[in-house]
């Protein structure tokens, strides 16, 4: 009997491991757990095989620890991918187990409830709404009080949505920078689905991304201009699954052919870039590098997830710290750290609040334009939303 949704993977999985435990010593959670990705896909096999129905499913699967760390633990990082012989697909077999996870009940709804960013409230916008973050004259594709839904847009501009709601005068300091060089822009103001995926609702992220592809496609737009890798990942396989001929670019590359001018100074000192786990191929990294004139200088480069990957946090909050303190380490002091994506900005922000150090953490969006995140008051306020007159709000529509 099927009783997992997607036990075609794990027996492809299992079909090219050759089991030579590479990617067990290459990863924290997998040594934790002892097994190889094999052993993960081995384990969804097994626990299905010796089930008579979902509930013996969900106690045998249960049952397993080192299974469920293994799946619960991932950053979705990659880096047992650099070695494994057969180039094994990390994130197609654990996201597909989180997704057969979630199905049996195994992951629990406080995990996840403030980032079902795929509906009305989410933490981003119940940010936005109660500290009067507002982006609707910016999102022209879609009618407001003030202006027509507007269809003629050459460039669609996607933040994302830590930047959207944590850095707005940086956004809308972006969007303008972008229009001015590019021509009618508008802003797609949604999470790209992240979130969603590493609950294991993969077919929810699919449906939002396709959403906004529709909503790219209403505004005219014949590029979007995203500011992380992730979400330009998210979106290049969906505009290609909708059949859509529409060009996405990382933001560096996107003001480099525009020879746009850096407002600001490249800080003293020496300069280390954050590589995204989400950028897979290293353009983004490239492409940050020459906006930032970095080329001739030769930035040391580190590899690796921030800790904000996976949701790790909501399973191991413990290991997220020694995960981006790893990181950091790497930092000598006195250095500036660069980020490419505004989580991982965040997580080092947070993590760095608590234990200090004499390091800058900046994204590279903050090196070329003039507003800057303001971590202190980020994270004052979103500790103050659930205290003050909102928190049984957000209690409620997040419990
Ligand atoms: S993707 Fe990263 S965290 Fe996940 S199993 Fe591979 S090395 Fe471990
Ligand atoms: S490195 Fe690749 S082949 Fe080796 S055990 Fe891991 S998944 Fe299997």
């Amino acid at each position: 009997m099927k009783l997992l949704e997607h036990s075609e993977t794990y027996w492809n999985f299992l079909g090219t491991c050759t089991q030579c435990d590479h990617c067990m010593h290459a990863c924290s959670s997998l040594t934790s757990a002892q097994m190889t990705l094999g052993d993960i896909a081995k384990g969804m096999l097994e626990a299905q095989r010796n089930a008579t129905s979902s509930e013996e499913l969900m106690l045998n699967l249960a049952a397993n620890t080192q299974l469920t760390q293994a799946v619960r633990g991932c950053f979705f990082c990659t880096s047992c991918k650099n070695t494994c012989f057969a180039h094994n697909d990390v994130c197609d077999l654990i996201y597909h187990a989180r997704v057969d996870f979630q199905k049996i009940g195994l992951v629990e709804r406080n995990s996840w409830s403030s980032v079902e960013v795929d509906k009305e409230w989410d933490i981003f916008t119940a940010y936005r709404a109660i500290w009067g973050i507002d982006h609707t004259d910016l999102t022209r594709h879609v009618q407001t009080a003030r202006h027509e839904a507007q269809n003629d847009c050459e460039v669609a501009f996607f933040p994302g949505c830590s930047l959207a709601a944590y850095g707005p005068e940086l956004t809308k300091e972006i969007f303008d920078a972008i229009e001015e060089l590019g021509g009618k822009t508008t802003m797609i103001d949604h999470c790209c689905g992240s979130p969603l995926k590493s609950a294991g609702f993969f077919d929810r992220a699919e449906a939002l991304c396709d959403k906004i592809a529709a909503e790219i496609a209403s505004s005219g737009a014949k590029q979007l201009v995203c500011v992380c890798p992730g979400c330009a990942n998210a979106m290049k396989s969906t505009l290609v699954r909708n059949g859509m001929d529409v060009n996405v670019v990382s933001l560096p590359a996107y003001l480099s052919e525009h020879d746009f001018e850096p407002k600001r100074e490249l800080p003293d000192g020496p300069v280390c870039l954050s590589k995204a786990c989400q950028d897979r191929d290293g353009n983004y990294l490239r492409a940050t590098i020459e906006m930032l004139g970095l080329h001739e200088e030769t930035p040391a480069i580190f590899h690796g997830c921030c800790g904000a990957g996976g949701a790790v946090n909501s399973y191991q909050p413990e290991r997220v710290d020694e995960q981006t303190k790893s990181k950091l380490d790497f930092a000598k002091d006195g250095s500036t750290v660069i980020t490419m994506c505004p989580t991982c900005t965040y997580t080092y922000a947070g993590y760095l609040m608590n234990s200090p150090r004499d390091i800058v953490n900046k994204h590279y969006a903050e090196l070329l334009f003039e507003n800057q995140f303001d971590w202190d008051l980020v994270f004052a306020q979103l500790s103050s939303m659930w205290t003050g007159e909102y928190g049984p709000w957000l209690a409620q529509v997040f419990a």
